[in-house]
């Protein structure tokens, strides 16, 4: 990873008009997946981006040089899933070699874990976020419309095997779905040392049928898992950027954390910026604006042009995404078009 320190901010830092400072930006390396799953993508005939139209490695790199001199230091890959876009090992080596990067780490589903853990474990990725919201096949298919989750089980004793430095299990926690899934899972995470956070269902699904009754709200998870396994204590909160609240085990056996985006929105303290695969920068998961970074960076943009697109967008961030307002709007993208 390239040596991280303030000198490498040369430029001011990104403070949007609530003075929240953005260090933190998720990149979509595509839009296209291997499942299907029902929160976030149609079943069929899904309209993938063509090829063309995304970022290449290049583009990318430059604008993450652009956004790191301004004080972004962390970096998330997602997708879509990751992973189907190729060599992204090679976008890794060159995202870690950027001034001022210190942290990049990856969202995957998992399906094809164990065929790129080892190159991207080499080229600098040392931390990682699996999609795992159930230990049942048959859970496995009725969210994600495919088969595969022993191959997901797979890449995560792979990516253990490895020794990346933190891997999380992300479960996305739906009503009515994967209530029988919660304890299993958390079992599971505590027997393979493995921190696990339980993700509420966000009105991002691309079949736009989100409604607030199918949210399984952190509480009731937690509730559920203190009468199961064991009482849960709150963890230090060391970075109060991250949207999940962790508790460990009162036996000193595992951590738990919840991102609660609609039970508990956690806006005030967001620090996430995003760009789409097809370039386009966000400054929210909810935005209904986006700023078109391709234009500029294949229309012979300066590094000015970027900075000014990124300050222009992040001056116009909102509060908070507003869910729970009747003036809600949801995005036009879903989620696989947004990047998770
Ligand atoms: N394909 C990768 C994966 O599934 O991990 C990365 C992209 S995915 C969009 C990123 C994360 O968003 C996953 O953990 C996924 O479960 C979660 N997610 C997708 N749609 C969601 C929704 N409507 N509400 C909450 N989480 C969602
Ligand atoms: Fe694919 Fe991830 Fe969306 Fe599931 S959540 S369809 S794995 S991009």
């Amino acid at each position: 990873m390239a040596e991280s320190s303030d000198k490498f901010l040369t430029r001011p830092p990104l403070v949007d008009s609530f003075g929240r400072v953005h260090s933190n930006l998720r990149i979509s390396v595509t839009d296209r997946c291997n499942i299907r799953c029902f929160y976030c993508m149609p079943e069929s005939n899904v309209q993938f981006l063509p090829r063309t139209e995304l970022l290449t490695f290049e583009e990318l790199t430059r604008f993450v040089s652009v956004v790191a001199s301004c004080g972004v230091n962390k970096l998330r890959l997602t997708g879509g899933e990751p992973l189907v876009r190729s060599n992204l090992s090679e976008l890794v080596g060159q995202l870690a070699k950027i001034d001022g990067i210190q942290d990049i780490a990856l969202t995957t589903n998992g399906l094809l874990l164990a065929d790129y853990a080892q190159p991207l474990f080499d080229a600098g990725l040392h931390r990682l976020n699996v999609s795992l919201d159930g230990l049942s096949e048959a859970t496995f298919q009725k969210i994600s419309r495919r088969s595969g989750l022993d191959k997901v089980l797979a890449g995560i004793d792979k990516a253990i095997e490895m020794g990346f430095q933190k891997i999380r299990l992300n479960a996305v926690s739906i009503a009515g779905i994967t209530e029988p899934e919660i304890i299993p899972l958390a079992r599971f995470a505590r027997a393979k040392k493995l921190e696990l956070r339980f993700i509420e269902f966000m009105p991002l699904d691309a079949d736009k049928s989100w409604a607030s009754d199918q949210v399984l709200s952190g509480e009731k998870i937690k509730a559920m898992i203190e009468s199961e396994i064991g009482s849960l204590v709150p963890a230090e909160r060391l970075d109060k950027s991250q949207p999940s609240m962790d508790f460990d085990f009162a036996d000193g056996n595992g951590r738990i954390g919840f991102i609660n985006p609609i039970s508990q929105p956690f806006c005030s303290d967001c620090n996430r910026i995003r760009i789409t695969a097809e370039g386009k920068f966000r400054n929210c998961l909810f935005s209904t604006s986006e700023w078109d970074l391709r234009k500029i960076l294949r229309e012979g943009g300066t590094d000015a042009d970027i900075e000014a697109a990124v300050r222009d967008s992040i001056g116009q961030k909102k509060a908070t995404h507003g869910i729970d307002s009747d003036a809600f709007v949801r995005p036009e993208k879903a989620m696989f078009q947004i990047g998770g």
